[in-house]
């Protein structure tokens, strides 16, 4: 089956970026929030993320008129899911959230749909338990910045078919994304590994072992990664990343994902990250410093 017509729900940071990934490759994609709000700031991203990709000579004017020509917005799920092909859901991280989108989705788009979620952690079996169709529910977990990143995660869930996943593979190729297909467990691959990074980092942050800036230092200059693990904390939000770790504590039951207190205690006050301003740094637009430090150790 031809996936032609895409139906993003959530146009938050993955969801613009997905859709524009989409429309930029000439798909017909229809991006729905509940929050109008939203779906007009998503359209400014783009906006302004396509006149990016024009000023470093990836893009021309022509393209991007037409990348914007491919997009819809719509505040209704049952009217924006009607005709859809594939349906991604990059909604808030919240099992029942997700759950309940998807029993609305299952209800009102084709019934050759598939329905594919950006989840960076929940589970896509338990996701796929409240359709009528666990065979075409998948995972399709895009990086952040969407239009950037190579690398889409593809999860089978416990029934997905293998039709199913050979359109998501192959899609994700059309898109010129890299596809890594794994199974359905806590974290999946991406989360497993990173997040129990993080949290380390956290930790030494907790512990005093060192600062902000020598962690992410540390991390950047010795193990050759473009970010360190606290800045990219914010970046990911730290809210998500604690959500994350408790999926995984949850879901295996080990003692070594327990998050640190550090990070229960900054979303608790409200510390996000780079979305509200402060995280491990505070960010205004167009620069980022550090917090100072002492405040966070134990
Ligand atoms: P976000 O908070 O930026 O956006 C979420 C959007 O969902 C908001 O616009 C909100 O209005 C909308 N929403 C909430 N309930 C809805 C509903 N019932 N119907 C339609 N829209 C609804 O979140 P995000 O960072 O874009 O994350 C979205 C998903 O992608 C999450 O599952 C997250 O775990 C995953 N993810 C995030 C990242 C990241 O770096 N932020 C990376 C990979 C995957």
């Amino acid at each position: 089956m031809a996936l032609e017509n895409i139906t993003v729900i959530g146009a938050g940071t993955m969801g613009n970026g997905i859709a524009h990934v989409f429309a930029q490759n000439g798909f017909s994609v229809i991006l729905v929030d509940v929050n109008s709000g939203q779906l007009e700031r998503a359209l400014q991203t783009i906006s302004k993320n396509l006149d990016r990709q024009i000023a470093k000579g990836t893009l021309t004017e022509e393209e991007k008129k037409k990348t914007l020509g491919h997009l819809t917005i719509q505040s209704n799920i049952a009217i924006g899911v009607s005709q859809a092909d594939l349906v991604i859901e990059a909604a808030t991280e919240d099992t029942e959230l997700k759950q309940d989108i998807f029993r609305q989705i299952d209800g009102s788009a084709p019934k050759a749909a598939i329905l594919a979620t950006n989840t960076s952690s929940i589970s896509i079996t338990k996701i796929a338990a409240v359709t009528n169709r666990p065979k075409q529910v998948i995972g399709m977990h895009f990086m952040n910045p969407v239009p950037v990143m190579k690398l889409v995660e593809v999860i089978n869930g416990y029934a997905t078919s293998k039709e199913v996943t050979d359109s998501i593979v192959a899609l994700s190729k059309q898109l010129g994304k890299v596809p890594c297909v794994v199974n359905d467990y806590p974290g999946f691959i991406a989360n497993r590994i990173l997040m129990p990074m993080i949290n380390e980092a956290i930790y030494s942050l907790y512990e005093g072992v060192a600062d902000v800036e020598a962690i992410d230092t540390v991390m950047k200059l010795g193990m050759a990664h473009p970010m360190g693990p606290l800045q990219l904390a914010d970046f990911i939000g730290l809210d998500v990343c604690l959500s994350i770790l408790h999926v995984l504590h949850d879901g295996f039951g080990n003692p070594k994902y327990a998050p640190c207190p550090l990070l229960v205690n900054m979303v608790t006050a409200g510390k996000l990250g780079a979305k509200n301003g402060e995280g491990f740094y505070r960010y205004t637009p167009g620069s980022k410093e550090l917090v100072v430090s002492s405040q966070f150790t134990r």
